[in-house]
């Protein structure tokens, strides 16, 4: 199903290249610690049970058809199958993949998994899913409206898609990049781009040409002195997440 190297080289004319290989390595290198709560997915961990909570309160999971794009080891993949969804995860990164299946057979949470660009994947099953779930990817691709296009396609009319990803703005320089990846330590340096990162206006204007409506916008704070995460509507001025509808 997998092979062992990353992306393998174009076989397939539709193979999408928007991918950025050394944004992949950085998962790839890291991809044994991904379920160590203590480790650098240490924030994945934290804010999974915030963002699931949110997620099922807008779009509830029992019985669903789910698909979550660059699923790494999945973390949020094997939670929305805990609550009854039927999850395929893709990524591009390969180690990741296979700690994920690893995973899944300790837990015995059904999900499947598939190395596939959301783009190709939109080929084959466009109009499948009744949730697209994208989360933390965007910022690490080299055409985020390509992926966001690629969601749109993926979930059937009617059907709910989420993304998260960080604001570019001095503040969102500062707490995401200097102070998570410098001074806190939460993430590796170098995790972060400055000039990946995306501002909610240009992430909702890819969302509306590829046909998507916004419900609700939502705030990811960190509070580094309890060291804890919250949601906030009134702050998107770092990390956030969308939920859209097609
Ligand atoms: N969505 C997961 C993992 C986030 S880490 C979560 O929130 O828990 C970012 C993931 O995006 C990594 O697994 C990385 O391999 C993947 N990724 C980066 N670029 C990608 C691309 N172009 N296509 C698919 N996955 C990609």
């Amino acid at each position: 199903m997998m092979s062992d190297t990353a992306p393998s080289p174009n076989t397939n004319a539709d193979t999408s290249s928007n991918f950025d290989p050394a944004e992949l390595a950085k998962f790839q290198a890291l991809a044994s610690r991904w379920w160590d709560p203590e480790s650098e997915f240490r924030p994945l961990h934290e804010i999974n049970p915030l963002r699931l909570e949110w997620i099922a309160g807008l779009a509830p999971l029992t019985g669903k058809r789910v698909l979550d794009v660059g699923c790494g080891g999945g973390i949020l993949a094997e939670a929305m199958a805990k609550r009854g969804a039927e999850v395929l995860g893709i990524d591009l990164a390969d180690r990741p993949l296979k700690v994920a299946e690893l995973h899944r057979l300790e837990s015995g949470v059904p999900v499947r998994y598939e190395r596939i660009a959301a783009e190709d994947l939109a080929q084959r099953e466009a109009q499948r899913y009744d949730i697209v779930t994208c989360m933390e990817m965007l910022e690490h691709v080299p055409d985020p409206e390509s992926t966001v296009r690629a969601c749109a396609t993926l979930v059937k009319p009617g059907g709910h898609v989420f993304f998260s990803t960080i604001n570019r703005n001095p503040k969102a320089f500062l707490l995401a990049i200097v102070g998570a990846e410098y001074v806190l330590r939460l993430l590796p340096r170098g995790t972060h781009q400055y000039d990946k990162l995306i501002k909610p206006s240009e992430l909702l204007g890819a969302a509306r040409r590829a046909g998507l409506e916004l419900i609700e916008m939502m705030g990811l704070l960190y509070n580094p002195f309890t060291r804890a995460f919250s949601l906030d509507p009134r702050d998107v001025d770092v990390n956030y997440m969308v939920a859209l509808r097609r």
